[in-house]
């Protein structure tokens, strides 16, 4: 954007900024109203590149959850139990952090569970014999029996499934339109349609050098960009990834109650109101590596005969759309200091809408004394 400002734009840009958070999704509005909260004085500024957040936090499937056996147990291919168990109590903590800071009845939050259904028995059997374990090892966390057999109403599955207990559904864009007034109202303020492009750190400031062509000066710069990090920090281990997902019309009867996931986690769906949300499915294609969004035939092949097939053969689809995860050797998040004045919040690898409000909480916790 080429804008000639005026003098009180330009000296209201001149006037110090103490924290500017690139990204308003979860975690930066999360780190926002913390900062916020703790420094009430203190000039707290959110630059978002969209007109409104335009990255995963509102478009993801709304899942409330933190771990099925079976992703649990792909997870133990590459992690050991404790970093698991960390990072399974931090999206707990998380899903507790963000209802304490929005309504359940404003983000529509529904405490359905969530269910893990399987193709045959085999695959039933591997996750259940793993059932005990994960029961006492989350025990801890959950404080009681996080996982139960039930049987399962869905036809073109096996007959058993698996329960998460404590898991949840909610309605994504309620729930960041609520943290962004909660931040509003706080005093925190908005750069939107405005990209971060690169920072220089100063002595005493850090410059932005944005799509507003104006130089900005903060003291304390917090990236909460998730997938879209690699030109800011390329040094990073964040691989970006692409989620298709589908919508249909709606059903005169939902065969759905609940949010259900299958295989690791890689597929899922819920129902929403009087429609199934299906998507996922990134495992098939390398072409999902991505941070371009998009939808490709091979995805849109998969879920498109995965509905007919498993779900509701008589549902027909209405709207398509992706976003675009944060991926990484391991799944736990990246919160860490960079220097001083310079922090990052990052790679929530698939499960922000638990996890995001408890890494902007901590990392607005490094800026405070
Ligand atoms: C299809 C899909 C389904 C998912 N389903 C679930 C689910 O059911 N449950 C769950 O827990 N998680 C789910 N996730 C993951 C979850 O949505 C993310 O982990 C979470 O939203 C990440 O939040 P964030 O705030 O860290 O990042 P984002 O929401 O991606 O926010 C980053 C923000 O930074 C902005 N930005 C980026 N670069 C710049 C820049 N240079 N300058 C200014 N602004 C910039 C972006 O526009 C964006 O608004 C899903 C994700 C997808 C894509």
């Amino acid at each position: 954007m080429n804008t000639v400002f005026s003098y009180w734009e330009m000296n209201r840009f001149d006037e110090p900024i103490d924290f500017t958070i690139i990204g308003s999704g979860f975690t930066g509005l999360s780190a926002a109203i913390h900062l916020k909260m703790t420094y009430p004085r203190k000039r707290v500024v959110i630059m978002e590149r969209g007109v409104l957040p335009y990255g995963a936090s509102t478009k993801n499937a709304g899942f409330a959850c933190f771990g099925s056996i079976s992703e649990l147990e792909d997870d133990r291919t590459h992690m050991s139990d404790q970093e698991i168990l960390d990072t399974v109590r931090m999206r707990y903590d998380g899903l507790l952090t963000l209802r304490s800071l929005v309504n359940d009845g404003h983000m529509q939050y529904n405490s359905c569970g969530g269910v893990e259904v399987y193709d045959s028995k085999v695959q039933f059997d591997e996750a259940y014999a793993q059932m005990a374990f994960w029961n006492d090892a989350l025990h801890d966390i959950t404080g009681g029996l996080t996982f139960k057999v039930i049987e399962n109403s869905l036809p073109h599955f096996y007959p058993k499934a698996i329960k998460n207990r404590y898991e949840g559904a909610l309605h994504p864009a309620h729930a960041i339109h609520s943290l962004w007034a909660l931040a509003q109202k706080l005093g925190v303020e908005f750069l939107c349609a405005t990209e971060l492009k690169s920072f220089e750190e100063h002595t005493d400031f850090v410059n932005l050098n944005s799509s507003l062509h104006i130089p900005i000066k903060t003291k304390q710069l917090l990236l909460c960009t998730n997938a879209f990090t690699e030109n800011l920090l390329p040094d990073l281990d964040i691989k970006p990834a692409r989620n298709q997902v589908l919508i249909t019309k709606p059903l005169a009867i939902n065969p759905l109650d609940s949010c259900y996931h299958f295989n690791k986690g890689y597929v899922y769906f819920r129902a929403i109101h009087d429609r199934i949300l299906l998507g996922g499915a990134r495992h098939i294609s390398t072409q999902e590596n991505t941070a371009a969004y998009g939808n490709t035939d091979e995805i849109q092949q998969y879920l498109t005969t995965f509905l007919a097939q498993h779900i509701a053969p008589e549902a027909e689809i209405e709207h398509w759309w992706s976003g675009i995860i944060a991926t990484g050797a391991a799944k736990k998040p990246l919160i860490s200091k960079r220097s001083d004045k310079i922090s990052f919040g990052l790679r929530l690898s698939g499960m922000g809408v638990a996890i995001g409000t408890l890494v902007g909480k901590r990392l607005a916790e490094l800026h405070i004394e």
